[in-house]
């Protein structure tokens, strides 16, 4: 589904170049759940952002669907984007004014889609995560793990192919961080592919697949 050939990337910052990742070879499969570990500052969030096209590599080739990123356009790479893939993250990105289902909604805004179908796939996803009652809230009147979950049901709503997780558990304590990865495995089940970065050895034993990555290359 999404495949890395020989894929390198450098940040340039003033005088200082980072090596980011170091050719990389990578193979995610349709319905794989990958786990991704490695020690802080290794090029797992560099690594998950070229997974997700959200930034481009210094050399190498990614495809998607075995179609190669060089071959669209940058306005093709937003659309493929963003009908491909789904983000959840450490913090949970939330908008504080905004009610639960708002939240959710957002990324339906760039589809040309009915308001009331917006609002019912809204509905769905928030259903899904176990918040169907929560939905007129607003994100502070609810626990972290909870907020999580409203993350991850915006992630869902536009039902993406790929569900791409930098350390959703890493801000939660062990009984909310295990509510959300039964969530993510759940998703998982039901044909969702997803690739989460994770530091939890337990959690790394309920994945498909780990992927180690240090200083910048995948080492097993
Ligand atoms: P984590 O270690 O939890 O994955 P970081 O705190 O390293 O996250 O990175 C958070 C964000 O800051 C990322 O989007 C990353 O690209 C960016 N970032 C990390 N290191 C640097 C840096 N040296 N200069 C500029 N941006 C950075
Ligand atoms: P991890 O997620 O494993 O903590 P990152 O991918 O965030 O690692 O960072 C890999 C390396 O690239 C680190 O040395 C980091 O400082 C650097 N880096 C990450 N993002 C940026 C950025 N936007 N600008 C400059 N350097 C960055």
């Amino acid at each position: 589904m999404i495949k890395l050939d020989n894929v390198s990337k450098t940040y340039q910052t003033d005088k200082v170049e980072t090596l980011a990742l170091k050719e990389i070879n990578l193979h995610v499969k349709k319905g794989e759940f990958v786990g991704m570990m490695g020690p802080s500052g290794c090029g797992k969030s560099t690594l998950l952002n070229l997974i997700g096209l959200l930034d481009r590599p210094g050399s190498g080739t990614i495809s998607v669907d075995g179609i190669p990123l060089k071959s669209y356009k940058d306005k093709e790479v937003a659309k493929l984007r963003n009908s491909t893939f789904g983000f959840i993250f450490q913090s949970f990105h939330l908008i504080n004014d905004l009610r639960v289902i708002d939240n959710v909604e957002l990324p339906l805004l760039y589809r040309t889609l009915p308001a009331g179908e917006r609002r019912q796939m809204a509905r769905e996803a928030l259903e899904k995560v176990g918040l169907g009652a929560r939905m007129d809230h607003y994100p502070n009147q609810l626990s972290g793990g909870q907020q999580q979950r409203v993350a991850i049901a915006r992630a869902i709503v536009g039902q993406p192919q790929v569900l791409l997780a930098d350390e959703p558990t890493g801000n939660l304590d062990s009984k909310m961080g295990a509510e959300v990865m039964e969530i993510l495995l759940r998703l998982n089940g039901e044909g969702t592919t997803v690739v989460m970065v994770t530091h939890d050895e337990r959690e790394a034993q309920r994945v498909s697949r780990i992927v180690r990555v240090f200083d910048g290359q995948l080492v097993a």
